[in-house]
């Protein structure tokens, strides 16, 4: 019995991985907010050590690279996003600055004191944002930045509809004030907070979906699992088209101020 739940999750697993494996970014965001969030960070050198924690493909991880000097190590659960995430940067001349590897966020391969700059979009709330805050501390060098997009509520109240999704989904969603004081809370000067625009959803995330799910359902036409995956990523696009104006996703930037 054990077994066969196993090889059930294993499968939902490739599934998904093989889904967002199409697509160039595998949760919201945009080159022009990638940029944007590096502009509240200073001081990267040569020498400087960055991570991407949950960095999938790499879609804004090449967009760092591009922008900033020093050695840049991408970290992600799915042995086939790193291999992706690879072959994007031999395709981009950067696998000498640009390296992914396959691990797990809630035990990074880094020494304490060692990075400069700990980046994660759209990945954090996989461990949740508070204990990844705290948990990826002590990796910073003091003075370095880490910077994470996380889902937030805009508004102190909110229809029942969307509530219960995300209290179900995601159970750490929370006000932005409450996120930038969890984010102090957790030894950071909060540096800057900024909502993604809805681009970053729609043109950036969801479009690029709409081909990629004809073609998946076309593949496993039949397949239940497939089939109800499909579905819940369209539920999700419907339900950000419907409350767009009670949530979304937010750049929180920090800083390291003391050891
Ligand atoms: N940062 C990418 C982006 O914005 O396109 C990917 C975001 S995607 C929503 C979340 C990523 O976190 C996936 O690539 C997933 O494989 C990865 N992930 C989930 N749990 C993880 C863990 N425990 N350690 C490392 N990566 C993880």
């Amino acid at each position: 019995m054990d077994n066969e739940n196993t090889s059930i999750h294993e499968f939902d697993f490739d599934l998904i991985c093989e889904y967002f494996s199409s697509v160039e970014r595998q949760g919201p965001g945009s080159p022009e907010v990638t940029m944007k969030a590096l502009g509240f960070i200073g001081g990267l050198t040569d020498t400087a050590r960055i991570a991407d924690l949950g960095c999938g493909t790499g879609g804004q991880t090449m967009v760092l690279a591009e922008n900033v000097p020093g050695q840049i190590t991408g970290l992600d659960l799915f042995p086939e996003f790193i291999r992706l995430f690879n072959r994007n940067a031999e395709q981009r001349n950067l696998q000498g600055r640009v390296r992914g590897v396959v691990g797990s966020m809630e035990q990074p391969p880094f020494q304490e004191g060692e990075l400069d700059l700990i980046w994660s979009e759209g990945a954090i709330y996989n461990i949740g944002f508070e204990h990844g805050l705290n948990e990826w501390r002590k990796f910073l060098k003091k003075g370095g930045y880490i910077a994470v997009t996380e889902v937030s509520w805009f508004t102190d109240e909110r229809p029942a509809e969307i509530n219960d999704f995300w209290m179900d989904a995601y159970p750490e969603i929370d006000t932005i004030p409450n996120k930038v004081a969890q984010m102090q809370k957790a030894g950071y000067l909060p540096v800057s907070t900024f909502v993604l625009p809805e681009n970053c959803w729609t043109e950036h995330f969801y479009q690029p979906q709409v081909e990629a799910q004809e073609l998946f359902l076309k593949k496993y036409a039949g397949n239940k699992t497939a089939e109800d995956f499909i579905a819940n990523q369209r539920h999700e696009m419907y339900l950000y088209d419907k409350y767009k104006d009670f949530y979304g996703y937010v750049f929180y930037i920090g800083k390291k101020i003391s050891s």
